[in-house]
């Protein structure tokens, strides 16, 4: 870029908005950042609503860029899919959430449990089970503790691989959640197609569920729903004691959201789990 000229360069900056070079700032390092140790998993808590007690995490990818500081996976999660990145980085975000619960098992933290994301080129690639069977063997944790999260959307771009992977996940023991559950369009027959133990509804229905009535129906149907599927569910987005206590009256198993933790570094999340049982 250096060598262009001025009028190339007012040219270029023209037509780049900042959402292009922000775009590309990250893209350049993507690959880099990875070897360099700036990503890290952020965990937010996840609460038994009728006991209150902390029973897991959701972990959340962080990338500490040397530039811009601390992004968010909104911003990166989808560049690392499109350059294929997401595979590795996928892959990295796994082993340390094992990691981490065989670390627990010793810090007295062993009935906690552990939600990783999934994302869709996981899924349909070949390399995930062999990983997990390492990491398996190779800790021995209780798979039980370990839950992967795959969107409706995801795992709908190939039903039928879906539906093996999701019965090769729940053979060993792994647990399976559907997140964003209700915003992907796809119709409810999939229910039966896959094996899944849980159900999160998206925070899109929670966010007015005080105010909309047809939100509040949606919720609660889901609820229902998933209920006599045998299923459990967990909320996420929760902002309000409202809609907690909405929830906890519809029979709603978890919750997840601002009003009990926001995503905190291990660290913090461990001292969280160690101490506040009760919300
Ligand atoms: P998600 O899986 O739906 O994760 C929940 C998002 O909601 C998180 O955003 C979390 O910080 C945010 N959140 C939690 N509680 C509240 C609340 O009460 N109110 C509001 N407004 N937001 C809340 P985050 O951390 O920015 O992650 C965004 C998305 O990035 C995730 O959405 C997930 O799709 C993706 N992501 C994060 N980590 C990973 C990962 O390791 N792998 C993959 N493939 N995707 C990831
Ligand atoms: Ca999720
Ligand atoms: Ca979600
Ligand atoms: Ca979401």
């Amino acid at each position: 870029a250096k060598s262009c000229g001025r009028g190339n360069f007012q040219f270029f900056s023209a037509a780049m908005n900042a959402a292009t070079h922000e775009r590309l700032l990250l893209e350049n390092r993507l690959w880099q950042a990875l070897e360099q140790d700036e990503f890290e998993l952020y965990l937010q808590a996840q609460i038994d609503l009728h006991s209150g007690a902390v029973i897991g995490a959701e972990a959340l990818l962080r990338w500490h860029h040397p530039e811009l500081g601390m992004v968010g996976p909104d911003r990166f999660i989808p560049i690392a899919e499109e350059s294929g990145l997401i595979l590795p980085l996928g892959d990295w975000a796994l082993q340390r959430a094992v990691q981490l619960l065989d670390r627990w098992r010793s810090l007295g933290l062993g009935h906690l449990r552990l939600a990783v994301n999934l994302s869709a080129r996981q899924c349909h690639g070949t390399g995930l089970l062999p990983q997990l069977d390492r990491l398996l063997a190779e800790t021995g944790i209780d798979p039980a503790l370990l839950e992967l999260e795959i969107t409706e959307t995801a795992a709908m771009q190939d039903p039928e691989r879906s539906r093996e992977l999701l019965q090769q996940l729940r053979s060993r023991g792994i647990k399976v959640a559907i997140d964003d559950f209700g915003t992907g369009y796809s119709s409810l027959s999939y229910l039966k197609l896959f094996e899944i133990d849980r159900i999160k509804i998206d925070r899109g229905f929670v966010k007015d569920i005080e105010t909309d009535p047809d939100d509040a129906a949606i919720v609660s149907a889901t609820i229902g729903l998933a209920h006599a599927l045998g299923l459990e569910v967990i909320a996420e987005g929760v902002e309000t004691q409202a809609q907690a206590d909405f929830l906890r009256g519809k029979r709603c198993d978890e919750a997840q959201g601002y009003l009990f933790a926001r995503p905190v570094t291990v660290a913090e999340f461990e001292v969280l789990a160690s101490t506040a049982e009760t919300v």
